[in-house]
């Protein structure tokens, strides 16, 4: 496998983003800081398929129903497949649907963006780099009083303290599958064909793909170890990783799974 340098990925990068690698930043975000609750107005945030089942599941409402009530279609990095983006409120301030004035309501549930900030991340995909790379560049708004704030992070202990490992990890598998469709993979039926609109029910209404799942039999279709099974008619995200390999299957012949 060959070995690419820190140095060298860096060159790649465009001029001034330097990623933070284990250098030592400044922030805190809290109540008593001056700016609290500013940011979270007139986002274009992006929301990921995993986003939407911890918010749908902390709402205690249908995927179907927080599509419909909470999201926006938005251009993606591709013409082939949207971005799905939370809508804000109807208000002057176009505040997130979510604020209210102690704060965050879904903080627990929270989307990557917001979990992750004032971190970005950025991955390296290139296979012919082996694994996996990410990086993470600092964001500075100038209303974001957060940076003049004494407490010292790095981003490991950011990111543990922000609890996004699961949601980084469940990213990462919705990644491969938006490269699989910037690739294309609709056979003709062009945007918003059967196909298409089958790849957006498994990404973003998780609750309409398990009645598909299920009228149709899927379970039976694959060779499935029995403790799986069983985990996908009750848990969305073992369902959604299901999903992601039957995407693969369908649109491309690839991913794990086994016809019985
Ligand atoms: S989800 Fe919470 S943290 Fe994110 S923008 Fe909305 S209120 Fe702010
Ligand atoms: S602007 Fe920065 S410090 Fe202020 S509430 Fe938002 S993230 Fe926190």
């Amino acid at each position: 496998m060959k070995t690419i340098k820190m140095d060298d990925i860096k060159k790649e990068f465009p001029a001034g983003m330097e990623p933070l690698g284990k250098s030592v930043f400044h922030f805190r975000c809290a109540p008593d800081v001056e700016c609290y609750m500013s940011c979270c107005r007139k986002l274009d945030l992006i929301l990921y398929p995993h986003d939407i089942i911890r918010l749908k599941n902390r709402l205690s409402i249908s995927s179907e129903d927080f599509m419909r009530s909470h999201t926006r279609l938005g251009p993606s990095s591709h013409p082939f497949f949207p971005a799905v983006m939370l809508l804000m409120s109807e208000n002057e301030d176009q505040t997130c649907p979510f604020l209210n004035n102690k704060g965050c309501t879904v903080y627990e549930d929270r989307p990557s963006a917001c979990r992750t900030y004032p971190l970005e991340r950025a991955v390296d995909r290139n296979p012919s780099r082996g694994r996996l790379q990410e990086f993470y560049f600092m964001t500075k708004h100038p209303y974001c009083l957060g940076h003049e704030e004494a407490k010292e992070w790095t981003v490991r202990t950011w990111l543990k303290d922000q609890k996004v490992q699961q949601y980084n990890a469940a990213n990462d598998l919705w990644a491969e599958i938006d490269t699989l469709f910037a690739g294309n993979p609709w056979q003709g039926e062009g945007v918003g064909g059967p196909r298409q609109q089958m790849a957006f029910m498994v990404c973003y209404n998780i609750d309409g793909f398990r009645k598909f799942f299920m009228e149709n039999k899927l379970i039976d279709q694959f060779k499935l170890e029995s403790s799986l099974r069983r985990t996908l008619d009750v848990d969305d995200e073992a369902l959604l990783k299901f999903g992601f390999e039957w995407l693969k299957h369908i649109l491309a012949g690839t991913g794990s799974l086994k016809l019985k």
